[in-house]
């Protein structure tokens, strides 16, 4: 184990935990990266937009671009006197490093760099152009991080071919789930408007509950779809709906509501907005619905980056990856946009924003290996 701890990936991922960056601060930590990225050969740049620091490096001029992204930010520790030991101070106990961004994502930002020194050290000639996107806003607003490089590097035609996000993917072994893409995620905001009256007079009132309960019958109904081959079916699921002046005798004259759906490739979201609006048009309701699209879904096909990182989790770890689209939303679904390949490769994700986060210190190694072997097949 103390050979272990004298990797230079985890001396590296030491160095960034001991940097507070609680989102949206960066807290020097892309100083650091920065640096031993400029020796490597890499053109840097920091685009700072409000109070976001985010870094975009490049090596080479050449197409393709193989990109590298994370985030520097870190969710905030909660209450200290829980952790078993300081929560930026890493600590290593039974062959796991704990700390606050230990899998979230310290580890795999010092695994790309590491990753990335080996690979330059033996093939500085490589094909195409090797790229860092790293932001301080990913666990937070995520309006001013990683959306906004990747609209300059459009405004100057720069594009990503292939991205790789060191995010937490695995689930009870390192590269046990790659992740291969999200569903997406649209949220409806709704006001049914009613009168308000005497509960003895209902004839004189008009009661937005009534008028709502029949429409959400239907909506549950609906089988939205079964999924596909990468995804699992669309979910609808309702979050919030109140009504009532807490009065025992006052029907309502006003409910809101809000639901979720987390939707597969079958839909996009104009046509899920389309049928839900459809359903509410058929009744006799009197309703305003707003809806606010937190991220559009995105598969990565089959193809060179997927099979370059399968074989390279299997040549270091023995296994076969399970190609996922499960899970919440990451900065993936604004890299996957602009055309990109994206996949998520990164260590178990079990402790992450939880009080104890940790990583296993052998992971972080092998982790590096994994992606300076994915470096190897995608740009030699
Ligand atoms: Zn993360």
């Amino acid at each position: 184990m103390s050979e272990s701890l004298k990797h230079p990936s985890i001396a590296l991922m030491c160095e960034l935990i001991r940097r507070q960056s609680v989102t949206p601060d960066d807290a020097g930590c892309q100083a650091i990266l920065a640096e031993r990225l400029e020796r490597l050969g890499f053109a840097c740049e920091t685009m700072v937009f409000n109070d976001v620091t985010n870094l975009w490096a490049r090596r080479g001029t050449a197409a393709p671009v193989l990109c590298f992204a994370g985030h520097t930010d870190v969710v905030p520790p909660g209450d200290e006197r829980e952790w078993s030991s300081a929560p930026f101070e890493p600590t290593v106990r039974d062959g796991c490093l704990y700390a606050r961004g230990a899998a979230d994502m310290k580890s795999g930002l010092a695994a790309t760099i590491v990753a990335l020194e080996e690979f330059i050290a033996e093939h500085p000639d490589h094909d195409g152009s090797l790229a860092v996107l790293i932001t301080s806003d990913e666990e937070g607003r995520a309006r001013d991080g990683t959306l906004r490089v990747i609209e300059t590097l459009a405004g100057r035609d720069e594009h990503i071919d292939w991205c790789v996000l060191g995010e937490p993917s695995s689930e009870s072994e390192l590269g046990d789930v790659v992740r291969i893409g999200r569903r997406g995620s649209l949220s409806g905001i709704l006001n049914v408007r009613g009168i308000q009256g005497h509960v003895a007079y209902p004839q004189l009132a008009d009661n937005p509950i009534r008028r709502f309960a029949p429409v959400l019958a239907e909506l549950h109904q609906i089988e939205w779809d079964s999924g596909n081959e990468h995804f699992p079916p669309t979910s609808f699921q309702v979050v919030d709906v109140r009504a009532g002046i807490g009065a025992p005798n006052v029907t309502p004259g006003e409910l809101s509501a809000r639901f979720n759906f987390r939707y597969s490739t079958e839909w996009t979201h104009e046509s899920l907005q389309q049928k839900v609006e459809s359903v509410f048009d058929a009744h006799d309701i009197d309703y305003e619905l707003n809806w606010h699209l937190s991220g559009k879904p995105f598969l990565t096909t089959p193809g060179k980056l997927i099979d370059a990182a399968s074989q390279a989790i299997t040549e270091t770890t023995g296994n076969a990856p399970e190609l996922s689209t499960g899970g919440g939303t990451s900065d993936g679904r604004f890299i996957a946009p602009s055309g990109a390949d994206v996949i998520e490769l990164g260590p178990v994700n079990a402790s992450i924003h939880k009080i104890d986060e940790h990583v296993n210190v052998e992971d972080v190694i092998t982790l590096t290996a994994m992606y300076r072997r994915i470096i190897e097949l995608m740009l030699l």
